[in-house]
């Protein structure tokens, strides 16, 4: 990816101070979504990270990374896995807690969603202290498949989420702040 993409890819993302609360600076992805050639730029450099290796599985995170990670497994031409907030999967469940940058949560996946030895990725729209990838990546390795990277549009250097998430596979960022 070209530094002039990623330049209009940082210029789009929008800034909102203080939501969903004080102290928070939120990155809105939305006007990166809403523009069709900017969408595109976005998971052709996700593409990009995966390489050659081959996929399986793409697991997104909700709510956001359902975006990118269905968009990218469908380029990829692999299965979308969605680790959903807890009680939203209607089938049976592994489970796992874990710390937000704002509150706390728990995350979930379908037993049968991933089987053992396939190689998955994980996707989201955003790396902030890392508490959700690093839940997602845990159900993922209970499930016993191979966990090739974990690909994010954003990723918040300042909070150090790459620390607790580079454990589990590469880490890789469309943007860095
Ligand atoms: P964390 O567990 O702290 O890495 O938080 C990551 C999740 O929270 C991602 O799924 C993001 O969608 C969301 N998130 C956290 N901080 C921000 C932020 N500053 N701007 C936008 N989304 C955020």
């Amino acid at each position: 990816m070209n530094s002039e993409s990623i330049d209009l890819l940082r210029s789009t993302v929008r800034d909102v101070p203080d939501f969903p609360q004080p102290g928070i600076l939120f990155k809105d992805i939305t006007p990166v979504l809403a523009d069709g050639a900017l969408l595109k730029l976005a998971i052709d450099a996700m593409q990009e990270f995966v390489a050659d290796q081959r996929v399986d599985k793409v697991v997104g995170i909700d709510a956001r990374g359902f975006i990118f990670g269905a968009m990218l497994a469908a380029r990829l031409g692999c299965g979308f896995i969605p680790a959903r907030k807890k009680g939203k999967l209607p089938w049976r469940t592994h489970g796992v807690d874990y710390a937000l940058e704002y509150g706390s949560a728990s995350l979930e996946l379908h037993q049968d969603a991933l089987a053992a030895g396939e190689n998955v990725v994980l996707a989201d729209d955003l790396l902030a202290t890392g508490g959700t990838a690093a839940a997602a990546l845990e159900l993922i390795q209970k499930s016993g498949a191979n966990i090739i990277g974990s690909f994010f549009f954003i990723e918040l250097d300042f909070l150090k989420g790459r620390e607790k998430v580079e454990k589990f596979a590469p880490v890789k960022s469309v943007l860095n702040y």
